[in-house]
């Protein structure tokens, strides 16, 4: 999924993180847009201003591994101060560029030939995947070079309640206005809000609540909003139910293709969340 932040390089991830926490110390709100891309992805945006409508976004090709989105090792950002996800007013994007300068990360507007200035990378490799491509050949051949440390994301298996999760670093909240508690209680104080595709750290567990630190602030959301990655239904008519159980009741079916966040793990089921309906999806029906 273009926007899953979970399928990039372990250190892009934590990068990530680490930017929007300091733009938002800064005063410079932002959340992260595209991030992995497919082959088909990728085509589908060369596409744009060639041979569908729209401007040139982009000079490379999906099926020649050309963009570094397709290496894991990319992100693109927007802003959300409400002033416009794209609106350079104030050199915003100028100044979260510099930013993620002073992180480590390469910044999409140095460049000269197409000037992206939503976006990131890891500067390892050089500006362009042309040494990944001779080096690695594939995408799949590099991410085994990836370091399997505590970085690595995993999402928690087997548990949906007071999961020791210890891997986890990333997570997104899957809903609008979530609230960020200070204590693990539904009436616990009300420390901040966050939105669909916020990023966070996860930094514990208690009862059905996950600890996390959202630009510094550190409070727990519960674990129905806590999302760990998206999936994809591999079925047709593939029911998702309220309880991880054949006689659960049918709350609604997906498709083939279907998209979901997914919140946990319980044996067999997978708990997701499509468009606000939570439930349980079996596990050979989720990739
Ligand atoms: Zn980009």
């Amino acid at each position: 999924m273009s926007r899953d932040i979970t399928m990039c390089h372990p250190r892009l991830q934590r990068l990530a993180v680490q930017l929007i926490d300091l733009c938002g110390s800064q005063g410079l709100p932002i959340q992260i847009g595209e991030s992995f891309r497919t082959i088909a992805e990728q085509d589908a945006l060369y596409a744009q201003g060639r041979t569908k409508p729209g401007k040139i976004v982009t000079n490379a090709k999906g099926s020649s591994y050309s963009s570094m989105h397709q290496w894991g090792v990319a992100f693109d950002f927007y802003r959300v101060d409400g002033k416009g996800a794209y609106n350079e007013e104030e050199n915003f994007f100028q100044k979260v560029g510099a930013l993620g300068k002073s992180i480590g990360l390469e910044w999409g507007g140095d460049w000269k030939s197409i000037v992206d200035k939503p976006h990131f990378q890891l500067p390892d490799w050089g500006s362009t995947p042309s040494r990944l491509k001779s080096e690695y050949k594939t995408f799949n051949h590099f991410k085994k070079t990836w370091p399997d440390n505590e970085e690595t994301f995993q999402f928690p298996e087997n548990t949906l309640s007071s999961s020791p999760g210890k891997r986890i670093t990333v997570a997104y909240s899957c809903g609008d206005g979530v609230r960020v508690r200070k204590d693990p209680k539904t009436n616990g104080a009300v420390l901040r809000t966050v939105n669909h595709g916020n990023l966070f750290d996860v930094t514990g567990y208690s009862g059905q609540w996950v600890k996390v630190n959202v630009a510094g602030t550190v409070g727990y959301i519960h674990e129905d909003y806590v999302a760990y990655r998206t999936g994809t239904c591999t079925g047709n008519g593939v029911r998702v139910r309220k309880t991880p159980s054949l006689k659960g009741t049918v709350l609604r079916t997906l498709n083939r293709g279907n998209l979901f966040d997914v919140l946990g793990y319980s044996g067999q089921w997978v708990k997701v969340n499509v468009a606000g309906t939570r439930g349980y999806v079996n596990k050979a029906y989720v990739s």
